[in-house]
């Protein structure tokens, strides 16, 4: 099989990942299956897996997490998942099943979990192999391309909203507008909350205005009205007290990001009035199962950018430089 595979992280402006066109296709275990993938969206974590920025699992590692392919081969014990299924990988790839976390509906938060494309390898490449009881049937409606970034900025995004608790009729402030703000806005607007677009790319201001939000600003600049709820997606501590400012008593701010930077010091008035800050950290198999529904309710339209396989690299340096409008994705056969 081929795949792009990371042997020593580095700023992706060096170009880390090569290409291997000689690895073996990986055997399924018998719970898992061997997908041939077709589409893997690229994800800021993965910048952030290849750049360093998160402690190394796994050396050397294919990334990728948003994986949508064609099951070819499924281990003995598997069963709800056949050859010929399409089928997609998300983050959690798996997790232990025993600890206080997964048998309190908490599986994200396992403290024994692997997550695809970081402490095993995933989906930039031909192949990939997966537990079939972390896959997710991919329903009809969606393309591959257009299916990949559901996944992760999809699952995240949609997790990232519920932690917000809105309602109808609420204001949301989302803060950076990448792959998983452009989702996350689509169902913010069906369930009739309005949505106000604060970045600092002016293509991506027009993206949001074009998909519904009320108002798109710069970064930090205050919005019109206060905001109900803020979910920050762009992985800089800076916008924290922006956000914090910009919200309203007894909202809360949702930090969507598995990294970022430094966050400067708070100031307490900013907080007090009950505002609430809180990290989304994973998803579990319910909120995939849940925003894969709803997604094909709403209907959810993902405006993606393909590159090939080949070119992973090029398609990361496009996600570091804000040089891609809505999500990337890798055409992997
Ligand atoms: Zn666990
Ligand atoms: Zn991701």
């Amino acid at each position: 099989m081929t795949a792009c595979v990371l042997h020593h992280s580095a700023p992706v402006e060096k170009n880390p990942l090569q290409i291997q066109e000689d690895l073996a296709v990986p055997e399924p275990g018998p719970d898992s299956v061997l997908i041939r993938v077709s589409a893997c969206g690229v994800c800021r974590t993965d910048l952030h897996v290849v750049e360093g920025e998160l402690p190394i699992k796994k050396m050397p590692v294919i990334p990728g997490h948003q994986i949508v392919g064609v099951v070819e081969k499924a281990g003995s014990a598997v069963f709800g998942v056949a050859p010929g299924d399409r089928v997609g990988v998300a983050w959690l790839h798996h997790t232990c099943g025993v600890c206080k976390y997964c048998k309190s509906g908490k599986e994200n938060l396992c403290e024994r979990a692997d997550f695809t494309g970081y402490t095993v390898n995933g989906g930039y490449a031909t192949h990939a192999v997966a537990p079939a009881a972390f896959v997710y049937h991919i329903p009809p409606g969606f393309k591959d391309c257009q299916a990949a970034p559901l996944l992760c900025a999809g699952i995240i995004g949609y997790r990232a909203l519920k932690l917000a608790s809105l309602h109808a009729g609420a204001s949301l402030g989302i803060y950076g507008f990448g792959a998983a703000a452009h989702v996350a806005l689509q169902v913010a607007r069906f369930w009739g909350i309005d949505v106000y677009a604060c970045t600092r790319d002016e293509r991506h201001r027009k993206l949001a205005l074009e998909l519904g939000a009320v108002w798109a600003g710069g970064a930090t600049e205050p919005p019109p009205n206060r905001l109900d709820g803020a979910i920050i997606f762009a992985p800089a501590g800076e916008i924290v007290p922006a956000a914090l400012r910009a919200l309203d008593k007894g909202g809360t701010l949702v930090l969507g990001g598995i990294h970022m930077s430094h966050i400067p010091p708070l100031d307490y008035d900013w907080l007090y009035h009950e505002r609430v800050v809180r990290s989304v950290a994973n998803n579990t198999r319910e909120d995939g199962r849940e925003f894969l529904d709803l997604a094909v309710r709403i209907p959810v339209e993902t405006h993606t950018e393909s590159f090939p396989l080949r070119e992973a690299n090029r398609a990361l340096n496009a996600l570091k430089h804000d040089a891609i409008r809505g999500a990337g994705v890798l055409i992997c056969n």
